[in-house]
């Protein structure tokens, strides 16, 4: 069934201790449709007051215990009932991400979405993950044994951006449930809709009311007001490094855990000897999917003097085929920016790209559309790598391309940036491709590929990109606490 345009999106309320409420001020939030500037729906503009009902809801959640202690094939079971919900209401949940922040629908396909399949597949592995996973033990000279316990550590504050709504909360809220912690999460004020439809699937799972919550709001004041609640123990936070430094400064001298994954300026390096039937559309995909809003966006392209020419002729055709429009014609790959605010910041930086650089292409809105804040794909060159545009993240369709000599001289450009977080290389060379990675100063790093994930990568960023990790046991210890008991023995006697 083809997913068309939504004629009503019912308002995103709070979900707390099980039920959905508003503010306690009576206030609300305009979300807007970014590809036709219409308000599309409202949500609840959270505060202190609703911050504080949510973590007494899910204070309370945990102390009872019917989630935190209960056992880990009950978790399992209700997680795997998550997903399969997930999935049966695929159609619903891209309407509404779909008109919340104009990521297009896409090619029809016969099952769910492909990025709502992966939200179900996170409660699926981390489900699994923690029923699996082992306790250590140890025997010292047979006098000693000690061994280990995991346990869930309380209430954790989940926020989220608004690229990848679903699925980049689900990254989160998948492995703090699984072992047993209850959450309140902040969502994006600017994609939140699709939560409702998760906290109903929750309910209808069989998850505790309280485990998990949700407060919408703007940052400061509902975000603020979350990481530095004192019974809030942990903080997993996605979205921009000054927000992370907003939230850092908050809770300086609690000492709650916190794990940042922030932005990214990401180099492409391309070199004389890779595969440009693959690298050039990858490299397409790196910086235009999701219109450049995302954090592993490919936006410095490097690529070696000797094919740099051909590189940019065949960029340029490949970057034609990202047709802008409708988000709901299956026939549209560019979507628009999620927000005025953010189409007049990209904006900007093109202007500072006609000072600091060369527009290849692109540059501005596509002609033939009359509403949406949408950026045609755009490449700059004869710019230096020092230039703002190369240092800062711009977040919308717009490459920076560079040639380079040899490679140290891509990994002089690569490394001189102040992100870390991820990288992509395209040779021929195997030698090549492991002498760079070692190099590459991110910490995620794909050869002759685009962006893939595996749910027990580390995924995350060093630098300014970030600190902690998600995925696998990673996650794992972050969202328990690892103690161990130990006993004195007899020795045996040895024969
Ligand atoms: P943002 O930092 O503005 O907002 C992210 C979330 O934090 C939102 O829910 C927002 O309401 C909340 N927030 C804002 N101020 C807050 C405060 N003072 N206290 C608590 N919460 C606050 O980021 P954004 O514009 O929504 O997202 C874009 C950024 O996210 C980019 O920098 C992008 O690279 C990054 N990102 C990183 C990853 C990753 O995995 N590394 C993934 C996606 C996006």
């Amino acid at each position: 069934m083809p997913i068309v345009a939504p004629t009503s999106i019912p308002p995103a309320r709070h979900y707390i201790g099980g039920l959905f409420e508003d503010s306690e001020s009576g206030a609300t939030l305009d979300v807007i449709n970014p590809a036709t500037e219409a308000i599309t729906a409202r949500a609840a503009r959270g505060d202190a007051r609703d911050v504080e009902r949510a973590v007494r809801a899910a204070r309370e959640s945990f102390e009872d215990g019917a989630w935190s202690r209960g056992r880990p094939s009950f978790r399992r079971e209700v997680l795997f009932r998550v997903a399969d919900l997930i999935e049966r209401r695929s159609d619903e949940i891209v309407t509404v991400q779909v008109a919340e922040m104009g990521e297009p629908v896409g090619p029809p396909s016969d099952g769910p979405d492909f990025y709502v399949a992966r939200s179900a597949q996170n409660f699926r592995f981390f489900a699994e993950e923690q029923e699996l996973v082992g306790n250590q033990s140890f025997n010292r000279d047979d006098t000693l044994v000690t061994y280990t316990m995991l346990d869930p550590v309380g209430v954790y504050a989940l926020i989220t951006p608004w690229n990848g709504p679903l699925m980049l909360s689900t990254w989160k809220m998948a492995p703090c449930l699984a072992y047993g912690n209850s959450a309140v999460h902040k969502p994006s004020e600017l994609a939140p809709l699709s939560m409702p439809i998760l906290c109903e699937i929750f309910e209808e799972a069989g998850l505790p009311a309280g485990v998990y919550n949700v407060v919408h709001g703007f940052g400061a004041e509902a975000g603020g007001a979350l990481v530095e609640h004192p019974d809030v123990c942990g903080i997993s936070f996605t979205g921009s490094p000054a927000t992370a430094r907003d939230i850092s400064q908050r809770v300086a001298s609690s000492l709650k855990r916190t794990s940042f994954e922030l932005g990214g300026k990401s180099a492409n390096i391309i070199f004389a000897d890779a595969d440009l039937d693959r690298a050039v559309p990858e490299a397409a995909a790196a910086i235009f999917g999701t219109s450049g809003q995302s954090c592993v966006a490919g936006s410095r392209i490097l690529v070696q003097q000797p094919i740099y020419d051909e590189f940019l002729e065949r960029f340029e055709a490949e970057a034609a085929t990202w047709k802008a429009g409708d988000p709901f014609d299956p026939g549209t790959r560019l979507g628009p920016l999620v927000s005025k605010g953010q189409y007049d910041r990209v904006m900007d930086y093109l202007d500072l790209a006609r000072k600091e650089g060369r527009i290849l292409f692109g540059g501005d809105r596509p002609d033939d559309l009359g509403t949406g804040y949408f950026i045609a794909p755009t490449a700059v060159v004869d710019v230096e790598n020092d230039a703002r545009i190369c240092q800062e993240e711009i977040f919308g369709p717009v490459a920076a391309v560079m040639p380079f000599d040899d490679a140290d001289h891509a990994l002089r450009l690569a490394n001189d940036s102040v992100y870390g977080l991820a990288g992509y290389i395209w040779t021929g060379s195997q030698q090549t491709a492991h002498d760079v990675a070692h190099r590459l100063e991110t910490a995620m790093i794909w050869i002759n590929s685009g962006f893939s994930r595996d749910l027990r990568q580390p995924f995350g960023g060093m630098k300014g990109s970030g600190h902690g990790r998600e995925g696998g046991g990673y996650s794992r210890e972050f969202y328990t606490e690892t103690r161990f008991a130990s006993f004195p023995l007899t020795p045996r006697r040895r024969h």
